[in-house]
């Protein structure tokens, strides 16, 4: 529960609205491990706190990284952080991507805009551990090639030659010579055996529907797929109640989820 004070290493701009923060443990009570999928409550006096997800190397237990896009009263303020700023971080918290729980199979990871952030840490273990998994996929889909998340790596990505990389925009605007459509068009196309996949999903909830059903006329079985759910949040210890989804608190029992397991409460409004 204890929020721990962060300083501000680099601020670096990856779209118009989304930029990612290096943060730097002021001293040594900060932590900066996690598990890929697992997020922090950042914390800016005279703003508030905000669930953002751990988006950066997992081995790399240097700096905290975070991924924010800017919607609303507390991101917007954050937006302005600059260089050598404090803020204060409480976490990690949640469950993880099955990464190696699924070391020996397939593993297609699939994100659409923002949700490349928290699958980032999943994709750069599954990298540093390559020989332990089978084919590995990456589809990532985003609004338009301006909305693109860490369009060098992704770019780096692509030139491995034992893993695919497919990404789509939905509008092609900008001078885009990719492939255009919804993310959904990639699946179809994925290097993957579906008796032996574990797929990974994290964006809009419409879009994880549209994805899982997708994956699911490849066969690939709803209990070998794992989904990321966003609520807005607040103690992120399961005791407030604001990110209840039916039974569950995405705080505690997520974000993390087999998408079997809570199938019947997304898209549901108001529980
Ligand atoms: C587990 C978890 C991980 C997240 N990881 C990231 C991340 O890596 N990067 C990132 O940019 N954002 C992430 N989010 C979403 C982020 O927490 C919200 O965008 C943020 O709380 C908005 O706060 P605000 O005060 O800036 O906006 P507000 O003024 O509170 O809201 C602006 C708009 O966003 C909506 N909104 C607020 N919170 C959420 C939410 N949690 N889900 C959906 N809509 C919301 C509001 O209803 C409103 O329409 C995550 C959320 C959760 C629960």
């Amino acid at each position: 529960m204890l929020p721990h004070l962060f300083r501000v290493h680099q601020v670096h701009r990856e779209t118009v609205d989304t930029f990612t923060l290096q943060l730097d443990p002021v001293d040594e009570r900060g932590a900066v491990s996690f598990v890929p999928g697992q997020f922090n409550m950042l914390y800016l006096p005279g703003a508030g706190e905000v669930p953002i997800s751990v988006s950066g190397d997992p081995a790399q237990a240097k700096h905290l990284t975070h991924t924010i896009r800017s919607v609303g009263a507390v991101t917007k303020v954050m937006d302005k952080l600059k260089r050598g700023d404090l803020l204060a971080v409480r976490g990690p918290f949640g469950t993880h991507w099955p990464v190696e729980e699924a070391e020996g199979n397939d593993i297609v990871i699939i994100a659409g805009g923002l949700g490349l952030a928290p699958l980032r840490p999943a994709f750069y273990q599954v990298l540093s551990d390559r020989e332990k998994y089978n084919k590995v996929v990456l589809l990532y889909g985003a609004r338009t090639p301006q909305d693109l998340l860490y369009r060098h790596e992704l770019e780096r990505w692509r030139g491995l030659l034992d893993v695919q990389v497919e990404v789509t925009v939905d509008s092609p605007v900008g001078g885009w010579h990719g492939d255009v459509g919804v993310i959904t068009t990639l699946i179809p196309r994925g290097h993957f055996d579906p008796a032996r996949t574990v797929a990974l999903v994290c964006g809009p909830e419409i879009m994880m529907r549209y994805t899982v059903m997708e994956l699911e006329k490849r066969e690939v079985s709803q209990n070998k797929i794992f989904v990321s759910i966003e609520r807005n949040m607040k103690c992120a210890t399961g005791f407030c109640g604001h990110c209840q989804l039916g039974p569950i608190f995405i705080c505690k029992d997520g974000p993390i989820f087999r998408f079997d397991l809570v199938k019947d409460w997304l898209g549901k409004r108001d529980i």
